[in-house]
């Protein structure tokens, strides 16, 4: 399901537009009044379009490695954008999450989007996401592989489906570094390292990712995550972003093993515009490792048509060994 051709680029549009009217009914957003959210990404577009509709101001905290891309496109539909340093602890008076609390709570009529806990989230997906999947497949549907941030999406989608058709499996994705994979299969936290694709893994738990829809976590490397985007532009013409190669990988390994003759969905979540200097630039796909084989490969085909043999190394050989075998 292609959530990227939303208007603000992403499958966030749907808990930012959920967030906003649950805020409005229940009073705690009342006219005129200021959205405030820790974010860095496309929840923020979705929240920025919303409020841009309906007249509210927003204010995005987001960590310095921004790049200055997000940072232009949200302050293009009307954001105020504030940045904090990036190497401070979650619990630090400078870090992006104190700071956006603190402006919610001295901001008149002001409130915190707060989209890791609020479940306006999980619940968008509930009433409008899977009622689309569900209408879209004609029901016919045994598994669903969604890549896992806050867990909206597939806690929401999980709910619905399942109660749709108690056999649907689903299947959750999540990259090497964050906590999701062993946090699932052995109940621990395992401290989180960091990782370059963008959009789902944490470090922590949010009150929105619910285990108890999901039925197998399937764990991807970045190199595998970005692989695959770059195929499927090359080869689907579907221009999206690092977790919806994830999800397309994914859903391929777990299919292989378990999903013979199913019908299986993952959702491509956001639009490739955003990484066109890092999964779609040739020279930090070859700096970061994620292009070996094909430099590899282009160097073969030169060597091979001067009918020269080819002595291959790896990045962690020794100087010393590779000499040697010279
Ligand atoms: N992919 C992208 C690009 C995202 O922005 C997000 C949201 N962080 C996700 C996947 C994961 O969605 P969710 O937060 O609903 O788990």
């Amino acid at each position: 399901k292609l959530e990227y051709l939303n208007p603000g680029g992403s499958v966030k549009d749907r808990p930012a537009i959920q967030i906003i009217n649950d805020a409005e009914e229940s009073g705690k957003l009342k006219p005129g009044g200021t959205i405030v959210e820790a974010t860095s990404g496309n929840t923020g577009m979705g929240l920025a379009i919303v409020a841009a509709t309906r007249g509210y101001k927003c204010v995005f905290v987001m960590p310095d490695k921004m790049s200055d891309e997000k940072i232009k496109a949200l302050r293009s539909v009307g954001a105020r954008v504030v940045i904090c340093p990036t190497n401070v602890a979650p619990e630090d008076p400078q870090s992006y999450y104190t700071v956006a609390r603190k402006i919610a709570d001295e901001t008149p009529n002001a409130m915190l989007a707060n989209q890791y806990f609020n479940p306006s989230n999980p619940k968008s997906h509930v009433l409008s996401t899977g009622p689309e999947i569900w209408e879209q497949t004609a029901g016919e549907l045994d598994a669903i592989v969604i890549s896992m941030g806050t867990g909206g999406t597939i806690s929401g989608l999980g709910k619905y489906l399942k109660e749709k058709n108690p056999k649907l499996k689903v299947i959750g994705i999540d990259p090497v570094g964050s906590i999701y994979y062993d946090y699932f299969f052995t109940g621990k936290m395992v401290p989180a390292h960091s990782y370059k694709v963008e959009g789902f893994g944490e470090d922590f738990l949010p009150g929105t990712m619910n285990f108890d829809v999901v039925d197998d976590v399937v764990r991807v490397t970045d190199k595998e995550c970005f692989v695959m985007t770059r195929r499927l532009a090359r080869e689907e013409g579907l221009l999206c972003g690092g977790s919806s190669g994830a999800g397309v990988a994914g859903a391929i390994r777990w299919a292989e093993r378990h999903g013979k003759g199913m019908n299986i969905l993952t959702i491509l979540c956001d639009s490739s515009s955003k990484y066109m200097g890092k999964i779609f630039d040739d020279t930090w796909m070859r700096e970061n490792g994620f292009m070996q084989e094909e430099l590899e490969a282009k160097i073969s085909d030169l060597l091979g048509k001067r009918g020269q043999n080819l002595i291959t190394a790896t990045a962690t050989e020794s100087i010393r060994g590779i000499i040697g075998r010279m």
